[in-house]
Formats: C-alpha cells, structure tokens, sequence
C-alpha cells in the first residue's frame, strides 16, 4: 500500500524551525558567541524548545556528528536504534536517517522529506522527517536540521478509514474498491513468476434479491447475504478472493492455470453451493444465482474493465439462465440494442412501423385459411431491422407493450379494410403475435376486446399466436389470459412448437387449438427421417388433444404434399407467399381464391 501523503504532513514541515535556528545561529555569530560545534549544547534551549524529535548535525572526515539533539530525539533514535526501518526494508533499501543526512552533506540531495516506518515497543511508528541546511560559521551550508514528526496516530487513523472504505461492513468482505486494490496487487505480486498462471473474475448475482428483501424485510436480507457469502466462501480455493460488489452481486477472482475449463470448475462449485435452500428463521428460501465469467486476455489487463465485462457476462446469464462467459462483443451488442431502444421507441411514437402478412393455406383444399400479421422496421439510420433483432430488444426494455398493442389494432383494422374493400366480409382469419413479456405487463384480454371492438370485428376471426415459454413463465396466469380469449371466441395457437419445454399436461389442461410446427423441423425435413418423424409425432399429438396444426416454413411443393399426406392442416411458407404489404396480401387473397374456385 503507497504511503499517503497528507496534506498535514507538508505544511508541518518544519520550515519556521529551521528560520528559528538560522536566527539563533546567526544572531550568536553577530555577537560572537558561536559555540564550538563540537559542544551540543550551543543549540539546547531552542532544539529543548521543539515538541517533536530534533537534532542539529553536522559531517567531519564521512560521519556525523550529533551537535545538539533534544530528549524526544534521544528516545527517538534509541528507539530507531534498535530496528530496521519497514518502510526502507520494504523497498529493498537499508537507509535510515543518516544515510540520509550524509547524502545531502555530500551534495547528493539539496533537502529532503522523508518517512520512517519502524516497528517500535508499542508497534508500528511512522516519522516524517526532514533535512533542512542551517547557516553556520563555516557557510550556509554547514549544519543540517534534523527533524521528526510522529504521524502513527494519524497513519493508523489513515489506515482503519482505508479499510472502512473498502470494506463492505455486512459481510467484512472486501467492497468493490477493496477487490480491485486487492487483485492489482495479487496480480502485480505475480506478475515476476515464471510459467505464470492465467486469472479470471466471475461475477454472482443474487435473482429476485429485491422480492425477499421486500418481502421478508431489510434484516432477513442482510442474513441472506451474510449466508450465501459463507458459501460461496466455503466452495473456494486458498488464494481466490471472494468480494461483495454490490448489494446482491459479489465477485471471485482466481488464478488459474487451466483458462476457462478450470473457470468452469470454479463456477460449477459455487452454483451447486445453493442447490440446498438456505434457512432464514422458519423460512427456507431456494436461492438463485446467475454467474458470469471473464478470463484476462493479455498480461497488462485492466482488472476494472475485466470486472465490467464479467458483470456484462453477469447480465447476459440472467437471461439465459447458465453461466455465461463474457466475449469481447457482449459489450458492442450492448452498445447496439441500446441505440436500436432508443430509435425503436422513436418509430413506436412515430407510428413508424408497419405490418406485412404472410398467407396460410388450407394444405387439404389450397384455400387461403387466413394471414399471419408480422411487424417490419424500416428504420432511416438503421435502415431495414428484422424483428428477430427488435423483437427481444422491445421485450427487455417494455416497449412490447405499445408494440403488441399496435400490432393488435393494426392487424383488426387491416381486416377491416379487407371487408370494406370487398363489400362484404372476407372468409380470413388474422393471426397475431403475443409476446410472453406483454402478457405478463398487459391487460391483453382488455386490449384484444378493445381493439376488436374498434375495428368492429368478430373475435371468431383473430388467433393470437403465443409461444411455449408462455406456457412456463407463469401457468395459472396464462390459463386465465386463455380462458377470456377463449370467451371472446379468440382462437389460439402455440407458435414454433417444439422449441421449448413445455409439459404435455399443461398443453392438454390448456385451450389451445392449434399447435404450429416450428420452421426447424420443417425446412429441411425432406430427406432426413429424424425430421419427419418428429412432424409425424407432433401431428398425431395434436390430433390426440384435439388440436390443428401449421406447418411452418414451406419453402417447397413437395414439402406440402408430404405435410399434407401427414395430415396438417395448413401450410405457411416461402413456397406459397413471402409476407406481403396489405394491398397485395389482399389481391393474393383475391388471385388464390378465383384460381381454386376454377
Ligand atoms: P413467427 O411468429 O414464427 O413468424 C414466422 C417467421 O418465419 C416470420 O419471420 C416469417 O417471415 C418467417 N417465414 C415464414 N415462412 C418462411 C419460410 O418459408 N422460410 C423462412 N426461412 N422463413 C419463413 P419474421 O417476420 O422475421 O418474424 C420473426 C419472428 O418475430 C416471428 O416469428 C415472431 O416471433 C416475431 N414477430 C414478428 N412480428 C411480431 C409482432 O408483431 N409481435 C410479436 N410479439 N412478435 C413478432
Ligand atoms: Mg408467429
Ligand atoms: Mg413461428
């Protein structure tokens, strides 16, 4: 740790000591009255005056000579006497004071200030000391003021407000400060040694901290903490650090030898550690950890910026729900979705979006069964952004909200306008995306009952496509949101089935009438059996629970008739219609239906 040097430890140089004595020198010099250096006592009653260690010196034939010293410097140097000096130890050099006066009666040094650490009778002792000319007979240079100013009290003081302040007080692990000091020096310390091994930082955030604190009180959350510090603890190594950096984040950092499969290892501990719920009075809470890592890249690496990017990584498995290890452009896309945010909520008020649809047909007759509504961003900077790109952005930030709501009345409204167009009402369905996000943030029955009733269409002809996760997030909610579209004679359906994980029970306990086939099974399923048997199985699934199907991503003719020999009952894909503009989506209606009727 570098000394520090306080601002009192500079003004009490002892400047107006030295003035002191130039005055007493010089005036006993007009008078006449210089005492023989070689007697101490010349100087006494000034030096006697001092409250702090003080010696005048001077330099015969390469040593020095003490002329005059006060008591406090007698026990001074006694004291010093018996020691080596810490602080000149640490830096590999033995010098104490005298080396230091002598290099400045030798004119290597003009002046000096320096500081002695020493461990004293009572413990460490820290001087500021100081070398200052002082006029004598022989010249202005020929004594040297000695003096010490004793800072122990302030150093320790200094010394315990450090620790404070990189301490966090709960856990008495280091704080953020404290872990970055603390590993630039581990890794300083190491930096020397041949064959060194790699190092890594992985950050832990506590899941839905917030909820148990709120719920349980401020009290059973500083437990909380206090526990899972013990065990992560107890799941490392020796030499790794263990530090809380935040309120429910903590980071380790280890050296290791083996890169990232030894990371692994580390991480892998530290998530079993909470695989047993922990106890808080009568409560017993199941913890959640995310974990992320991030592995120094090059000997010099910034630990700051290595920290950043394993809470980067740290963000990113909150998400995914594993460990994630950071890669350099984690921080770029983050820089990115935060641009896209911003110009995505921009196009949202603006009205700046717009909606494409995509024909589904009846694979048995060849009629078009209905449109799939899917939102495109036309973005002026940005240019054309897929909603596989601004999809997840507008859920992580809540602009799905607004997004969802729009689309809703946008597709009703389209529909709308089909009929007017027609003069009558168009046999079509419309179908529409529901992110899982917006169902947990929105009223949607309200929504969907509001925009239908806008639009003025019949419930009967909207589907709103839902995917599996839905299913997983919150079940019970998920069966009421059914449960009023299914009032509202709403048709449902499950979007890219057979992606997620969802449990057949609640599939069947739930009413949804259609199951769409997921693209992935689909695109390349002519030629690879696993594929088709999958098609076949989800098929016969859905005719078990009394369910329709959609095949997803039809790209070919043959695909259709090989779905269609299945038993599917409609078809969307390239093959048939790429997403179409409202007006064309309307004339492909118009074209599809003359041409099957002939
Ligand atoms: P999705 O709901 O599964 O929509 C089908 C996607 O497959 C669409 O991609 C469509 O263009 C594409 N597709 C259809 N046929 C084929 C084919 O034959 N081959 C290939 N390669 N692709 C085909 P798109 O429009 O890029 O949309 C991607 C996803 O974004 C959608 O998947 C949906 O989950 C989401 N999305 C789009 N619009 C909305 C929206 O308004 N709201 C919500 N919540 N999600 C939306
Ligand atoms: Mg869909
Ligand atoms: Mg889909």
């Amino acid at each position: 740790m570098p000394p520090i040097m306080t601002a009192r430890a500079k003004r009490d140089a002892p400047d107006s000591t030295t003035a002191m004595i130039v005055r007493s020198v010089s005036r006993r010099a007009r008078r006449a009255e210089v005492p023989d250096p070689a007697s101490a006592s010349g100087y006494a009653g000034v030096l006697q005056a001092l409250p702090y260690p003080a010696a005048l010196l001077s330099f015969t034939l390469g040593t020095i000579d003490i002329l005059d010293l006060n008591e406090e410097f007698a026990r001074f140097d006694e004291e010093l006497g018996s020691t080596v000096p810490q602080l000149e130890r640490r830096a590999g050099r033995h010098f104490d004071w005298r080396e230091r006066a002598t290099a400045m009666f030798t004119g290597q040094r003009t002046s000096d200030r320096f500081e002695l650490e020493f461990q004293g009778r009572l413990g460490a002792r820290v001087f500021s000391c100081s070398l200052s000319w002082v006029e004598g007979e022989d010249g202005p240079q020929s004594h040297l003021l000695f003096t010490a100013t004793d800072r122990t009290s302030e150093r320790k003081a200094e010394s315990t407000l450090r620790k404070e302040l990189m301490t966090d007080s709960l856990t008495a692990l280091p704080n953020r400060i404290g872990f970055v000091e603390e590993i630039e020096h581990l890794v300083e310390a190491k930096a020397d040694t041949p064959g060194k091994a790699g190092y890594a930082i992985i950050a832990l955030d506590l899941i839905r901290f917030s909820r148990i604190n709120e719920s349980l009180g401020a009290m059973a959350g500083d437990e909380l903490i206090i526990t899972v510090a013990r065990r992560v603890k107890s799941v490392l190594r020796a030499g790794d650090v263990l530090a809380r950096i935040g309120g429910n984040e903590f980071a380790v950092f280890a050296h290791v030898g083996h890169g990232l499969s030894e990371v692994l290892q580390i991480a892998e501990r530290v998530r079993k550690a909470f695989e047993s719920p922990i106890r808080l009075s009568t409560y017993l809470i199941n913890v959640e950890v995310a974990l992320g890592c991030a592995l120094a890249q090059e000997d010099d690496e910034d630990l700051e910026n290595l920290l950043r990017q394993a809470q980067a990584a740290v963000k990113r498995a909150k998400q995914s729900g594993t460990l994630e290890v950071y890669r350099a452009h984690v921080l770029r896309e983050a820089l990115k979705r935060f641009t896209l945010e911003n110009r995505l909520r921009e196009a949202i008020e603006h009205g700046e979006l717009s909606m494409v649809f995509q024909p589904l047909i009846n694979l048995q007759t060849g009629l078009v069964k209905g449109f799939e509504a899917l939102a495109r961003w036309n973005d002026p900077v940005l240019g054309t952004v897929s909603p596989t790109d601004f999809i997840p952005v507008a859920e992580e930030s809540g602009l799905i909200v607004p997004l969802g709501r729009w689309a809703l009345c946008e597709c009703v409204q389209t529909l709308a306008d089909w009929d007017r167009r027609h003069g009558e009402k168009l046999p079509v369905m419309m179908n529409v995306n529901l992110s899982p996000v917006q169902m947990g943030r929105d009223n949607v029955p309200r929504a969907v009952e509001e925009a239908l009733r806008y639009a003025g269409i019949d419930g009967s002809r909207l589907t709103i496509e839902l995917t599996e996760s839905a299913l997983i997030s919150d079940p019970d909610k998920t069966r009421q949101l059914l449960g009023a579209l299914q009032a509202m004679n709403v048709t449902v359906a499950m979007d890219d089935f057979g992606t997620g994980f969802s449990n057949l029970a609640s599939l069947q306990s739930l009413p949804i009438d259609i199951l769409k086939i997921d693209r992935s099974f689909v695109t390349d399923m002519m030629g690879d059996k696993d594929k088709i048997a999958i098609v076949r199985a989800i098929i016969s699934l859905a005719g078990a629970l009394g369910m329709q199907t959609t095949a997803e991503g039809i790209e070919r003719a043959e695909m259709a008739d090989v779905l269609a020999g299945l038993g599917c009952h409609y078809g969307q894909g390239y093959y048939f219609a790429k997403p179409l503009p409202s007006l064309e989506a309307y004339r492909y209606w118009i074209d599809r239906s003359s041409a099957t009727i002939i």
